[in-house]
């Protein structure tokens, strides 16, 4: 008797065999309970051989089983992770399907948009999302659908319940279903509200920064620092695209006698009156008014030709006229009145230059001034 050892259920071991015609097996089970059962086996060898290869082969099927075990094993732990991380993520996140309806969704997305989960489920992202931030959503999302892209982010705006703007950042990729044979779309939402409110703030303290610091601190219109600026920018674009672009300057007469006459005080407020007049007057165009300095205004007028800044001038020495500002001190008039000096280029001063607009225009209201006053002049 020969003795050989075989595994047989992994945890076989032949003790003794015998050779010859008949062999005799100890084989010792190790039980599930823990015990071992000793069994003996007699047979022929081929017999026994064929024992011994179901065994190898009942050990390769128990393998795979084991294998499959441990990936189902693998498979609920991921799964109860993404459930996890899902449940608790600090984002919002939902999985929506391609008319746009959530249909699973976070509790932090339940919390930044102020549904439950059932009054989601029963709407489309468009019906709480901005109409503008919408459609561009709904073109990146065909994209997506469509392979174009394998993800997008956007900055967009949702309504909350309560009907507040809640301002965030979407990434959306796709998320096949390979069970339910369909494709749904992730998307994961980071609440940017109060960073985008901080932004707005600071640019709007930007804005009435540069706002006041372009304004003439005494009548409130555009100040020469401005105008400088904007004079130089209007010639740019006027030389570009060949269009006429006119310059008013306006002085007002006899100014050094109505301080006299009514003082410095009551100058100032009727330079303020003026200057209310001269913005008023250009509401509807393009142009701009300045203090140049002192009692001299500017209007800046694009794309206004000479006959254009001519009308322009009348209305507003009629205005000025209108306004009935008494003055005493005036040798041309018992009211306040204005000088005008008007400047143009176009096609044929191309070598024109914003210093020499201002200066035609300044000539032109030297002459309105040495002829009478409450004039317009035109440089020729
Ligand atoms: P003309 O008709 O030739 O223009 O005579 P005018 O008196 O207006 O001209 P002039 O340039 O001699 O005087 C301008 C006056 O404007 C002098 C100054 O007292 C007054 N002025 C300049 N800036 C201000 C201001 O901010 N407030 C007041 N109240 N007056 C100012
Ligand atoms: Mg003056
Ligand atoms: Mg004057």
């Amino acid at each position: 008797m020969d003795v050989f050892k075989m595994k047989f259920k992994g945890r076989i071991f032949v003790l003794s065999m015998v050779l010859l015609t008949n062999c005799l097996y100890i084989a010792y089970y190790y039980m599930k309970d823990g015990h071992i059962e000793r069994i003996e086996i007699i047979g022929l060898p081929l017999i026994l051989l064929i024992a011994w290869w179901s065994g190898k082969q009942y050990d390769k099927v128990k393998h795979l089983e084991d294998i499959n075990l441990k990936k189902k094993k693998e498979l609920h732990n991921s799964n109860q992770m993404f459930r996890t991380l899902f449940e608790n993520a600090p984002i919002g996140i939902s999985l929506i399907d391609q008319d746009g309806r959530p249909v699973l969704t976070n509790k932090k997305l339940q919390e930044i948009l102020g549904y439950n989960e059932d009054e989601l489920n029963a709407m489309t992202f468009s019906e709480f999302s901005d109409p503008d931030d919408s459609a561009i959503n709904m073109d990146l999302l065909k994209d997506l659908l469509d392979g174009k892209i394998d993800h997008y982010e956007l900055e967009k705006r949702y309504y909350h319940k309560d009907g507040h703007v809640v301002w965030g950042i979407v990434t959306s990729a796709l998320y096949p279903d390979i069970d339910n044979e369909t494709t749904y779309v992730i998307g994961m939402l980071v609440d940017i509200t109060e960073r985008k409110i901080a932004e707005q703030k600071l640019k709007e303290a930007y804005k009435e920064k540069e706002s006041l610091s372009n304004r003439d601190g005494l009548t409130g219109i555009a100040n020469r620092r401005y105008f400088d600026e904007y004079l130089v920018q209007e010639f740019e674009k006027a030389r570009k695209t060949a269009s006429p672009l006119s310059l008013i300057i306006i002085d007002i007469d006899y100014f050094k006698q109505y301080n006299d006459c009514y003082g410095h005080l009551k100058g100032d407020e009727c330079l303020k009156q003026v200057a209310n007049v001269f913005e008023k007057t250009i509401d509807q165009s393009k142009g701009v008014a300045a203090r140049f300095g002192g009692e001299e205004f500017v209007i800046l007028l694009p794309e206004i030709d000479t006959l254009g800044a001519s009308v322009i001038a009348n209305q507003i020495q009629g205005a000025i006229e209108n306004l009935r500002i008494s003055h005493i001190g005036s040798e041309i008039s018992e009211y306040l009145t204005v000088s005008l000096g008007i400047s143009t280029f176009n096609m044929e001063s191309t070598s024109l230059t914003p210093e020499d607009l201002i200066s035609e225009a300044d000539q032109a209201l030297y002459l309105a001034k040495q002829s009478s006053r409450n004039r317009i002049e035109i440089y020729h």
